[in-house]
């Protein structure tokens, strides 16, 4: 029997008392890693979804370590994703457990379906405003609402603020927030044991754009766009941005061995992994620098056309990725010099610079 780097590190975790619980979800993205930690409180990272089949997943794995949900005494959140968080309020009522999130996400859990029509309405005017038709957006937002029965409010009793220390009896996480995959995501470094619990900041298998999202206050969007703003405009973050000086600060950690990731195998050299994820986004922004260009002198494309002409008609329920995967590159282009926005009734436009 071989073991890989994979095995190696789950059993370096393991020995460290992290134990992966992958439990299942009806998403394309597959199971989701959640980490139990034999220490006390006995504490669960993340949950997955609200539903029988994830629940039951849990409790057999839990049953596996024997523990109960009843033992809980801490639940941790990374991020405000529905496979993430979706079981943490049936958790943490059935064992009395606190709940840990970064404190900019609790208003956010705790008023979750407010936060979900918000993320709707947000999207929609996104969508609208890089020309993405009206019977598509509200596809688009149908199956938005189609997934809400998967995610749930908690209430989160122990907010902590980026830099803070989660201490448990045996060992100290240091607490970092990395916006990007989604505005919360939250990072948790055993500096001791050279152990991150990295959520989905950072997942080996997968390298799709951070999703451009509702901003969880409005202070993070001026800061976003320098404070300015342009009256009628949807104040947009830049998501790919935001999350390559996430992923710059995650480089320049030290004592990190291996990150635990929410989906997939663990990161046993993240370094590496983040110089690849760089490359490849140089190579995606210069492929839109020539999409746009090719519209010639006086030419502007829409994202939707971009993504159009790179991807073709695309399945409905991948039009806002494709539209994020896009504006990401073309933010990176225009904060270059390469590409000047312009602006067509209520609709966004790109052309090349000069
Ligand atoms: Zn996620």
């Amino acid at each position: 029997m071989t073991t890989t780097a994979a095995d190696d590190a789950l059993a370096r975790a393991a020995a460290a008392g992290v134990h992966c619980l992958p439990i299942p979800t009806p998403f394309q993205v597959g199971r989701v890693n959640t980490y139990l930690i034999d220490d006390d409180p006995l504490t669960l990272v993340d949950s997955g979804p609200n539903s029988g089949t994830a629940l039951d997943a849990l409790e057999r794995a839990l049953a596996a370590h024997g523990r109960r949900v009843e033992d809980l005494g801490l639940i941790v959140i990374s991020h405000q994703h529905i496979d993430h968080l979706g079981l943490v309020s049936i958790l943490a009522r059935r064992s009395g457990a606190e709940v840990a999130a970064l404190d900019l996400l609790a208003p956010w859990v705790g008023d979750w379906s407010a936060a979900m029509n918000a993320d709707d309405a947000f999207a929609e005017r996104m969508m609208a405003e890089h020309g993405i038709p009206e019977d598509v957006r509200h596809a688009l937002v149908g199956v938005s609402q189609s997934y809400r029965g998967w995610g749930a409010a908690a209430t989160v009793t122990r907010p902590l603020a980026d830099g803070a220390e989660l201490r448990l009896r045996d060992r100290t996480l240091r607490v970092h927030h990395r916006p990007g995959h989604s505005p919360s995501d939250t990072i948790f470094h055993d500096e001791e044991r050279r152990i991150v619990l990295g959520a989905d900041h950072l997942i080996k298998h997968i390298s799709s754009n951070p999703l451009i999202s509702r901003p969880l206050t409005p202070a993070s969007v001026q800061a976003a766009d320098g404070g300015g703003g342009g009256g009628e405009r949807a104040e947009r973050p830049h998501a790919l941005e935001i999350y390559m000086a996430s992923l710059r600060a995650t480089r320049a950690m030290a004592d990190v061995d291996i990150v635990l990731a929410g989906h997939g195998d663990p990161v046993t050299d993240h370094v590496a992994l983040i110089d690849e994820r760089f490359r490849l986004h140089a190579r995606r922004a210069e492929k839109i620098r020539r999409l746009i260009a090719s519209a010639g002198a006086g030419g502007s494309l829409t994202a939707y056309e971009m993504a159009q002409s790179l991807w073709g008609n695309v399945a409905v329920t991948q039009a806002y990725l494709t539209l994020s995967e896009v504006l990401g590159h073309v933010d990176l282009l225009v904060r270059d010099g390469q590409v000047v926005e312009q602006r067509d009734g209520g609709v966004a436009r790109f052309a090349a610079a000069g």
